[in-house]
């Protein structure tokens, strides 16, 4: 385990049975707490925005804006923010996508994204991929290419890597 590895996990708090009983929630409010956590973190999205070559950077919400804006400012490039249906007051792009139990739905401003672009997603967990699964076909459909998917976690045994992989058509996947 690297030292970024250690200090950010040092930083994250389990939380059973949150929002619903079954769940170990991923609770990373003591790492934005810790400067030297934030900043590391930081750092290492940004380098991956670099080393990808990506244009603009985009957040899941909520926690994917927290991380994903300081790394925009980092390196240099816009920020967009992919929403719950409803929130973005502009002409927006929607896509939805099934959960465990029924579905959701995700907005982007269509003006935000173009055919120049390429864009590095950023959020703090990857679960089952549904939800970056879904800002990867809204980014194609605004007729961007993808550079990258950065997560801080992955919950590996809910397989959303794979699910993500054939989406990604090659572009990286990086969980710290
Ligand atoms: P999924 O679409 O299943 O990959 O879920 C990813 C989204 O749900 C991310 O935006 C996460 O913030 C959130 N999420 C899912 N599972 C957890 C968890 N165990 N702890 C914290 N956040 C989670």
């Amino acid at each position: 385990m690297t030292d970024l590895t250690t200090l950010l996990l040092s930083r994250i708090r389990d939380v059973a049975d949150h929002p619903e009983p079954g769940v170990m929630f991923k609770d990373i409010t003591p790492l934005l707490a810790d400067p030297a956590a934030f900043t590391a973190l930081t750092d290492a999205f940004a380098e991956m925005a670099g080393r990808t070559g990506a244009t603009k950077i985009v957040g899941l919400e909520a926690r994917g804006f927290i991380l994903g804006a300081p790394v925009a400012v980092r390196a240099g490039l816009g920020f967009i923010p992919v929403r719950k249906a409803g929130k973005l007051p502009g002409a927006t792009l929607s896509q939805s996508y099934d959960l465990e139990y029924g579905s959701a739905e995700i907005e982007v401003h269509a003006e935000d994204l173009s055919a120049d672009d390429r864009v590095l997603v950023v959020d703090d967990v990857l679960a089952t991929g549904g939800t970056a699964e879904a800002s990867i076909q809204l980014i194609h459909r605004a007729g961007a290419e993808v550079a990258g998917v950065a997560v801080l976690m992955e919950l590996s045994f809910l397989d959303g890597r794979p699910r993500l992989e054939a989406a990604l058509d090659g572009a990286p996947l990086e969980a710290l």
